[in-house]
């Protein structure tokens, strides 16, 4: 049962039918794997932390640059020079008391990722590079544990869900097939505009917590592609590929 304090603080959720403290609950026991605290692991921690999900676990081994101020909102420039792993859980504490933090302040090894993530109900990668964008795949589907992705650059954004408790879903190497080299663009050669990824990390929130719900929101297996300088979203189905060297036969 929610305690009364928590009734109180939770109270435009419990409002939902489909949250209710019934739901609260589940979010309360629920426990999350954040990979990197920039742009997108801001407003996914943020969000996540005040909608009372009980357990996180947060990993980034950078220290915070004044550069990662124009769009990391979770931090202000008394930071600058620490640990955003330190800095994201003393932020998320006072943001609310009631859920653990645990941190990792390293850049995750595959090791880490065998380690942490068969222990979480989801993971939420909002890392810039592709090796552990790859990585965080394979481990996840390995373990069958839902990931939600996102990805942005310049005015474009990419969304993506693979819910791997089930079979048919499709994964990130499917759409990137092994031998994809690092794109050449990335935020700190090509820029990027800050609420892009406000936009792309509330939805990585937003599809987290439906998942943690139960809710089955028919995202799965999708990209979605937006497009922030003219307000476009595309939707596309990723097919599985049979010979995918991570989900395939
Ligand atoms: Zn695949």
């Amino acid at each position: 049962m929610l305690s009364d304090q928590e009734k109180k603080r939770y109270s435009r959720h419990l409002l939902l039918g489909d949250i209710g403290e019934a739901g609260q609950l589940k979010l309360s026991q629920s426990k999350v794997l954040i990979i990197g605290l920039g742009g997108l692991g801001s407003p996914v921690a943020l969000y996540l932390a005040a909608s009372g999900i009980g357990h996180m676990l947060l990993a980034d081994g950078d220290t915070l640059d004044v550069t990662n101020l124009q769009r990391q909102v979770m931090f202000d420039s008394h930071g600058a020079g620490k640990l955003k792993a330190d800095l994201a859980e003393v932020r998320l504490s006072e943001l609310n008391p009631e859920v653990e933090i645990d941190v990792i302040d390293q850049a995750l090894t595959e090791d880490d990722l065998e380690e942490y993530v068969p222990g979480v109900d989801l993971v939420l990668d909002c890392s810039d590079n592709l090796e552990t964008r790859k990585a965080v795949n394979r481990v996840c589907a390995e373990n069958r544990v839902p990931l939600v992705s996102a990805a942005a650059i310049r005015w474009e954004g990419h969304l993506m869900l693979f819910d791997f408790r089930k079979p048919e879903t499709p994964c990130y190497e499917c759409l990137y097939p092994p031998d994809t080299a690092e794109p050449v663009l990335n935020c700190s050669t090509s820029g990027v505009v800050g609420p892009l990824l406000g936009i792309l990390g509330s939805m990585q929130a937003l599809e987290a917590i439906k998942l943690l719900l139960g809710m089955d929101p028919d995202l799965n297996g999708r990209l979605l592609i937006f497009d922030g300088k003219y307000h476009q979203w595309q939707n596309f189905r990723i097919q599985k590929k049979v010979d995918c060297p991570v989900c395939g036969g």
